[in-house]
């Protein structure tokens, strides 16, 4: 058949997948697939990525639905990997990874020494910014599509809808991300803006600092106080990274209300950033709690594999690592809760292979990461259990809040084992404890720092992990 009408094909039924599949999805794997040839009733596209058959094979059947719509009768279909094609589609992206860089320094740079663009400066310079944290490096899938897009909503409109905007979700899931995205994307924007971007943690210690000076040389009571308020006033645009970290403090609470209150009525916008939901601030004040929720809620989910899959793909090509599908796939089913430690996991692995000059393969990444098969099938409630056994104590009452010296040892035993022992996060073992994280953390900590100086502990643990790996 004609390659015309071939590529008509292929555009037609790109139209139709187009709106039945994940963008991400779509955008990053099918996309790219170049329409090759239609003979024997088999329509055959060719792949510069290898990754991409094993994607594709979960959407054949939407695939195949498309491409018998557009001919009118079954077609069969098929995904062949074409080096030339891979080489090409690298030497594209480098490129424009190059144009890219060069056209963002060269507008940092007009930008910064402009004296106009004085918030953008400041914020580079006063706050941390990181530039990796930009919405073009956001990967967008299911679990933070709607956080995503009402960031970018704020980041075009701010002060006029979604005010406040409150993003919450688990740790390492992008939150600091887009809030930091909302940032860059207003100061290149909107340069005339200002936007101040302050974690929880610089607010309360500012203003415990602002309150212990109090009086300064010329006898003014309140200018300590009076700077820190306009610092947070005098702005277009706050973001505050984990809010969260103020619960139960009662003056920042206070302080942080007559900021809100100020900036909300003249219209600035307000983004914060928090690892719960409002609700759940269950020490904070009422007023406070629902001015959290006047505006938008959204929430990040954790990613699913294709997400945590797109993200490590796009992570080994910016950084030029030429990671193998299986790893990719290894690494992504691995962390699977936390996209921080993914990127850890990630950079140890780029890094100790380039060092030593070794290939990244399965095999070498499981040496690389300590992680072993058999650990693989350990639960937490499974941990609890032989711990439970050894230490002569019951499930029941590790996890619940009985305080007798003998279980609160064992649980804490059994907290850190399965920190240890599986990949899940300090939450999700809370949950399982009936604990908060914080307190999981800090049991955790506990016997770490414990095992430092107690033989006797060291060899108790690893009695009791030989028994769980059995
Ligand atoms: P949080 O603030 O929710 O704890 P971060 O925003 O610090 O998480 O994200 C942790 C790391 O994971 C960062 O390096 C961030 O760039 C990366 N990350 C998280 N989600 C995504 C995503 N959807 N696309 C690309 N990178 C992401
Ligand atoms: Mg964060």
């Amino acid at each position: 058949m004609e390659d015309v009408l071939i590529k008509k094909i292929w555009d037609d039924v790109l139209n139709i997948l187009k709106d039945n599949i994940v963008a991400t999805t779509y955008e990053t794997w099918i996309l790219p697939l170049v329409p090759h040839s239609f003979e024997d009733n088999c329509f055959c596209v060719l792949s510069g990525q290898n990754l991409a058959i094993q994607i594709i094979q979960k959407h054949q059947k939407q695939i195949n639905k498309a491409l018998s719509q557009v001919c009118g009768k079954e077609v069969n279909f098929k995904v062949i990997y074409d080096e030339n094609l891979h080489k090409q589609i690298e030497k594209e992206k480098q490129k424009a990874r190059k144009e890219e860089q060069k056209e963002f320094i060269k507008n940092l740079e007009t930008r910064i020494t402009s004296s106009k663009y004085d918030g953008l400066k400041q914020m580079y310079s006063s706050c941390n910014l990181n530039l990796k944290y930009k919405f073009e490096n956001f990967v967008v899938g299911a679990n933070n599509k709607f956080a995503y897009a009402v960031a970018v909503a704020v980041a075009k409109d701010p002060g006029v809808q979604y005010n406040p905007l409150f993003i919450y979700g688990g740790s390492g899931l992008g939150k600091t991300h887009l809030l930091q995205a909302i940032g860059h994307d207003i100061l290149f924007n909107k340069p005339k803006l200002k936007v101040k971007y302050v974690k929880a943690e610089e607010f309360i210690n500012d203003l415990v600092n602002s309150l212990a000076k109090g009086m300064d040389k010329t006898g003014d009571k309140n200018k300590k106080m009076n700077e820190f308020r306009s610092k947070y006033r005098n702005v277009d645009v706050l973001l505050v990274d984990d809010i969260q970290l103020i619960e139960g403090k009662a003056r920042t609470e206070e302080e942080m209300f007559n900021t809100f209150e100020s900036l909300h009525n003249s219209g600035k916008q307000i983004v914060f950033t928090s690892d719960r939901s409002p609700d759940k601030f269950e020490n904070t004040p009422d007023r406070l709690k629902t001015r959290f929720q006047m505006g938008l809620l959204a929430d990040i989910q954790v990613p699913d594999i294709e997400t945590r899959m797109a993200i490590l793909t796009k992570l080994a090509n910016d950084n030029n690592i030429n990671m193998p599908s299986d790893v990719v796939e290894f690494l992504s089913s691995v962390y699977n809760k936390n996209i921080r430690e993914l990127e850890g996991a990630f950079n140890t692995v780029s890094a100790y292979t380039s060092i030593n000059e070794i290939p990244i393969t399965v095999d070498t990444v499981k040496k690389i990461i300590g992680y072993s098969d058999r650990h693989k099938n350990t639960t937490v409630d499974g941990i609890i259990d032989i711990v439970a056994g050894y230490y002569n104590v019951s499930v029941e009452d590790i996890k619940s809040t009985n305080r007798a010296a003998k279980t609160a040892y064992a649980r804490q035993i059994a907290i850190y084992l399965a920190k240890e022992m599986t990949n899940e996060s300090f939450p999700f073992i809370g949950n399982c404890f009936n604990r908060k994280h914080t307190t999981i953390m800090y049991s955790h900590q506990k016997v770490k720092s414990d095992l430092l100086t107690d033989k006797n502990l060291a060899a108790d643990l690893k009695f009791i992990a030989d028994k769980i790996n059995e």
